[in-house]
């Protein structure tokens, strides 16, 4: 998607809105000439770009009431937006809008090492976290591969997860209380210090909101102690089929791993001659279960997985017999996105979801569905909780790879909702996704959906054109589907 060059109603609303902008705000905090504005126009999500009319960067929660009021009269909508490493287009700008980065939001407020909770500002790293408690003998457990970077309130707004998430639940699991500040410039705090806050659970409303809510500024996140020990077994199989099937074996075994993560054969070799993380290459798939704990019951636990693995038919297993081969094991997967960047110009990360029993036959699937569209598909995914992420390779700069290449997308998550699955798992929807939203739930589930954002945000200026596609849209996608070989529809006026 390209900028649009600014017309004279977007820079006349710019000046108004710099003018209001100055009067509750630093001069350094406030960014709207177009080389200041630049390193904005993007998430993670590339394909998609837009200038933001204003970037403005709050140093506390009074100065972000301040900007919301501002745009509540001046009726801009906002872009909240973290580190910017979404993969979904969720801080995406828009052309008239403002984008509010929490950057300078980046203080650890209190560690109540007793309770095991950290309080935090939104724009605090989410390893940052661990990092602070470490002495404790303490760490945050919800691990984005991105964790070096991206942002607590990002993470709250994405509802991530992570490769620990399957034994310790994602961010909604791991978030007590959340302080929020609502379009009107109100704050409000959903959640408590304890397990339960009276009133309506709201907190769970608003984890996975995408920004459409109100705007994170201040985060209590539980802490778990350290395991004494973690080993990590790597676990090669002849086919993804087998592997696959391998997955539900561990699970109906009775054993929640620490992760249970897996590879196909291209992402292993992907990734091999970048991090030499000691993969076997030739396998079609390889698996990583950990297990941590004491080292009694990580012993016990590793031997009754590899018993498993082996009856599901593993052609080989090793074990890691030092934590810096625990973390080398592990080196590859956490690394199996740059590595995509070094084989292909350009690549697309799917996030869906599926019962992982039918792990295999989505596997099949998207390998018939890579000779359909010409393309290359790498997969690597927290198998445990059947959430894939297909990477599908292509390059831009070739005439309608881009286009296919998304159409692929498109086809992989029909049919992880064909199975019983959702077109998300932790990447979240935003402008990505959006129309695969029509194809998982009913206009009236919508509506609902709908119905929630304007309890929170009744003009709708939070995030607009994100996360929900109105009745307009869906009719249009039903109109003009990707399956038929057409094109991706042109934007539609948000609601
Ligand atoms: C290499 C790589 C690996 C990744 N691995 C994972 C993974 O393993 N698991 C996973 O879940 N994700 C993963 N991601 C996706 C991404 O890192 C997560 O979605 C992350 O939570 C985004 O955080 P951020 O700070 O970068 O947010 P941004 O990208 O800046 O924003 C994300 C969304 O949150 C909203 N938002 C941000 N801050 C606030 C706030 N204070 N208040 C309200 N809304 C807000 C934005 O509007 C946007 O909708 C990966 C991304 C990359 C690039």
């Amino acid at each position: 998607m390209q900028q649009t060059e600014q017309g004279p109603i977007i820079r006349q609303r710019q000046r108004e809105l710099v003018q209001a902008l100055h009067q509750v705000l630093p001069k350094h905090s406030i960014l709207y000439h177009e080389e200041d504005t630049r390193p904005y126009e993007c998430d993670g999500l590339t394909a998609y770009r837009q200038l933001p009319m204003v970037v403005c960067l709050p140093e506390d929660e009074a100065q972000v009431q301040a900007v919301l009021r501002i745009c509540s009269r001046l009726q801009i909508p906002i872009v909240p937006r973290g580190a910017g490493t979404g993969l979904s287009g969720g801080a995406t700008p828009i052309a008239d809008g403002l984008v509010l980065s929490t950057a300078k939001l980046n203080r650890i407020v209190r560690i109540d090492a007793l309770a095991r909770t950290a309080r935090v500002q939104p724009g605090v790293r989410n390893l940052a976290i661990s990092e602070a408690v470490a002495g404790h003998g303490l760490y945050y457990a919800p691990d984005p591969s991105s964790q070096i970077a991206c942002t607590i309130g990002g993470n709250v707004a994405e509802n991530s997860g992570g490769v620990h998430c399957l034994k310790y639940g994602l961010t909604v699991h791991n978030v007590l209380r959340v302080r929020v500040v609502l379009m009107d410039g109100e704050v409000v705090e959903l959640g408590s210090d304890a397990l339960d806050a009276p009133g309506l659970e709201l907190l769970s409303v608003f984890v996975g909101s995408e920004g459409m809510l109100g705007i994170v500024t201040e985060v209590t996140v539980k802490l778990v102690p350290k395991p004494q020990v973690a080993k990590v077994i790597m676990a090669s199989f002849n086919d993804v089929v087998t592997g696959g099937n391998a997955v539900a074996e561990v699970i109906a075994a009775g054993i929640i791993p620490a992760g249970l993560e897996m590879m196909d054969k291209t992402s292993s070799r992907m990734v091999e001659p970048f991090v030499h993380a000691g993969y076997d290459t030739d396998a079609e798939a390889i698996l990583l279960c950990e297990s941590d704990g004491t080292a009694a019951e990580v012993e016990e636990e590793i031997a009754r997985m590899t018993a498993v693995l082996q009856q599901a038919g593993a052609s080989a297993i090793a074990v890691s017999q030092s934590e810096a081969e625990r973390l080398r094991f592990w080196s590859g997967r956490k690394n199996a996105f740059p590595a995509a960047g070094r084989i292909s110009p350009d690549y697309y990360c799917m996030d869906g979801t599926i019962p992982r029993k039918r792990l295999a036959e989505v596997l099949t699937g998207i390998a018939v569905m890579e000779q359909k569209y010409g393309l290359r598909c790498a997969n690597v995914f927290h198998a445990g909780d059947g959430n894939l992420h297909p990477l599908i390779m292509f390059d831009a700069n070739q005439e309608g790879e881009f286009l296919r290449a998304e159409a692929f997308g498109a086809e992989i998550l029909e049919l992880c909702v064909a199975v019983g699955g959702t077109i998300t798992g932790e990447h979240g929807v935003g402008i990505e996704k959006i129309n695969s939203m029509c194809v998982q739930f009913t206009q009236t589930e919508l509506n609902a959906f709908f119905a929630v954002k304007k309890a929170f945000d009744t003009a709708g200026l939070l995030n607009p054109d994100k996360a929900i596609p109105t009745l307009h849209r869906c009719a249009e996608y039903g109109r003009m589907h990707v399956r038929n070989g057409q094109l991706k529809f042109p934007d539609l006026p948000r609601f």
